[in-house]
């Protein structure tokens, strides 16, 4: 396969903290010989495990470059045993552009593994990503949140694995992360994901969904900030002790869990974050946007269970998803 283009401007294997850039050269109208210059951060103190952190993985999601950015900042090399590299935002161009995607080629980042060193701009992020900085890493950690038009009870999840060992390493490093919900989350298009491209090099893989609607609040980067200092002591890269709190463990049996919108309007939730719903009950009622007097529809549980996600924005189209419902177990 072809080289990537990207390089980056700070060593990977030399001791203390180096700040700088993985530079992406792009060509473009108000820079010819122009550059994408991604943040990063690399700690290390001698031999011992990688951790990958990254967030901004989609653009509008905030926790995790607030929580990295001040790690990065904040990481004293001597505190250090081994090496943590620091990605804050993943998809740089859409996290300056506050959008979920690429303002360059509308590139989705959690769709474009494993990527292409010959691609569009996302997928040269996404190929360098997945050939050179996933295989460095024992354990990745990947930030998300809700973004402009979801929002969630904030909590770690990992995905059910083939490999149990892979998958149990997985689980207990979501557990030494410690969000107030701990997941294992199904996904629903799981083609082109990072997530995927880590577990298929057999790596310890957790991601999060931390809040949403295009902001972060003071609660939600406090667990972002308290989980990453506790995953990094869990994987032995950082001395100290857990600091935990309760967490409630949370399950996706099935495609159930997932409500969409066959309507656009006017949406009316009838549940909030956290509550405990029956199924049949309603969620979410659609009023039509244009007119009086038409009937809502109403969008009701599929299933009983814990409201973990809903639509943010206040108008709704046919086909986005409205609520998701996750099992306590
Ligand atoms: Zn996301």
């Amino acid at each position: 396969m072809k080289p990537n283009p990207i390089s980056p401007t700070i060593p990977f294997d030399q001791d203390g903290a180096h700040h700088g850039f993985l530079r992406l050269p792009y060509s473009r109208d108000d820079s010819a010989w122009g550059s994408v210059m991604m943040p990063i951060t690399v700690i290390r103190n001698g031999d011992g495990p990688t951790a990958l952190l990254t967030g901004a993985n989609h653009g509008d999601e905030y926790e995790g470059p607030v929580a990295l950015m001040d790690l990065a900042a904040t990481l004293d090399p001597a505190e250090v045993t081994g090496r943590v590299i620091i990605v804050p935002a993943l998809n740089y161009p859409a996290f300056r552009a506050g959008t979920r995607t690429s303002p360059i080629d509308k590139g989705n980042m959690n769709r474009s593994f494993p990527g292409a060193p010959d691609g569009s701009v996302t997928q040269k992020i996404a190929d360098y990503v997945q050939r050179t900085l996933v295989p460095l890493a024992d354990i990745v950690l990947d930030y998300h949140s809700g973004g402009k038009t979801l929002d969630f009870l904030p909590f770690a999840a990992v995905h059910v694995l083939e490999d149990k060992a892979q998958e149990a390493a997985s689980v207990a490093a979501m557990q030494a992360f410690n969000a107030p919900w701990s997941m294992m989350m199904l996904e629903i298009d799981a083609v082109g994901m990072f997530d995927t491209a880590v577990e298929e090099q057999g790596k310890v893989f957790v991601t999060t969904e931390l809040g949403g609607g295009g902001t972060a609040t003071a609660r939600t980067i406090g667990i972002a900030k308290k989980g990453v200092r506790n995953l990094l002591i869990h994987a032995g890269i950082l001395k100290g002790t857990l600091e935990t709190g309760p967490t409630v463990n949370l399950d996706m049996p099935d495609g159930d869990c997932f409500h969409f919108a066959e309507d656009d309007g006017l949406i009316e939730p009838m549940a909030d974050l956290g509550d405990a719903v029956a199924r049949g009950q309603p969620l979410a009622r659609i009023w039509a946007p244009d007119r009086t007097g038409v009937p809502p529809v109403t969008i009701s549980a599929k299933r009983a269970g814990l409201l973990t996600a809903r639509h943010f924005p206040g108008l709704v189209k046919a086909g986005d998803c409205v609520a998701v419902i996750a099992v306590e177990v």
